[in-house]
């Protein structure tokens, strides 16, 4: 791929998850000239999950990477461009929209933000520190490196007790700290976990420290209930404290909510005409697979309308 074009495309959809992907084939399939523009792994957050139990159509689940990747070459056999670069600036001009990224810029008639979220950090002291040294956020990628060895999870979601179970596989004991007394989690992951035999829970806790020098040796932790101090070993730490709206360089172009989503209206249109937003980037109450997915459809729809009103 050149570093810079010089033609205008009808679409530039920034993100390949659930979201940009299903996009990319409505525009695709719509006959737009469409260009994703994807800085990771395509497939997004949902490549992390180990195996996808409630998208419809896979009686059995999938695992989330090949669910991306499938979503890809779907969207691709239609015509679908992707460039592998950061999107860090979005400006307007005379209508089209200049699309700055790490590797060069690009034009469009109707930009789609899809660029999802990415998790929160702890906040912690250490956490920084040993990130990568057994401070990880992604037990899918990292988890056969604990084999027998004690971890902790941080978090009670879905994703906490997910990623939880997954790590039994591989580690000898699993603890999962929660700063409240029960899961957020969806029932059907709180019975399989409490039924686990290697997963122990740790509730009304906090961490305050990750501890160890050139790797993770344990956590420092507090009981919100009594105040009282201790510490944990354990040689990895996965955490699963929620998320954030991937939206830093959105921050001058448009108003954000508190949380830093994109609001959008029922056509999922931005208060900026031709810019659009769908999946977990956007103000709304359910963030999974599919609706990020159906969020890309009415998307695309609404892009494709926009752009026969301009003609
Ligand atoms: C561990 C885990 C397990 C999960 N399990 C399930 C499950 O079983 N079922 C389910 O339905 N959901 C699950 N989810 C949630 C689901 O993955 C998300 O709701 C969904 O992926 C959101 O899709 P999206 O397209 O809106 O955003 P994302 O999946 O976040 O994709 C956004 C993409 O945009 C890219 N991007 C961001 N900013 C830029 C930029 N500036 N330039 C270029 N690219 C950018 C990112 O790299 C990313 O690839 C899970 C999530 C996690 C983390």
């Amino acid at each position: 791929m050149s570093k810079a074009v010089d033609r205008t495309y009808d679409v530039i959809i920034i993100g390949g998850g659930p979201a940009g992907l299903s996009a990319g084939l409505y525009c695709a399939r719509a006959r737009l000239s469409t260009l994703l523009i994807e800085k990771g792994v395509i497939g997004g957050q949902i490549s992390n999950a180990e195996l996808v139990e409630n998208y419809p159509g896979f009686p059995d689940g999938i695992s989330g990477y090949e669910l991306g990747q499938a979503m890809h070459r779907q969207a691709k056999k239609y015509g679908l461009e992707t460039l592998s670069a950061e999107v860090v600036g979005i400006e307007l001009a005379q209508g089209k929209k200049v699309i700055k990224t790490t590797e060069g810029e690009y034009v469009a008639k109707a930009v789609i933000l899809a660029g999802g979220a990415e998790p929160n950090r702890l906040g912690v002291p250490g956490e920084e520190k040993l990130l990568g040294k057994g401070v990880s956020y992604c037990a899918t990628c990292d988890g056969p490196l604990f084999k027998d060895q004690v971890v902790a999870v941080i978090g009670g979601g879905d994703s906490a007790v997910e990623e939880g179970i997954l790590l039994t596989r591989f580690a000898s004991k699993v603890i999962i700290v929660h700063r409240r007394h029960q899961l957020r989690a969806a029932k059907l992951l709180q019975e399989r976990a409490f039924a686990n035999q290697k997963i122990e829970f740790l509730w009304d806790t906090v961490v305050e420290e990750i501890l160890g020098d050139v790797k993770v040796k344990g956590l420092s932790l507090r009981s919100v209930k009594t105040g009282d101090r201790s510490t944990l070993e354990v040689s990895g730490v996965f955490i699963y404290v929620g998320l954030h709206p991937s939206t830093d360089y959105l921050k001058d172009l448009l108003s954000l909510d508190a949380e830093g989503h994109v609001p959008t209206g029922e056509g999922m249109e931005t208060e900026i005409a031709g810019i659009f937003a769908a999946g977990d980037i956007r103000k709304k109450a359910a963030r999974q697979a599919i609706t990020a997915a159906g969020d890309g459809a009415t998307v695309a729809l609404s892009a494709e309308r926009f752009l026969g009103e301009q003609e």
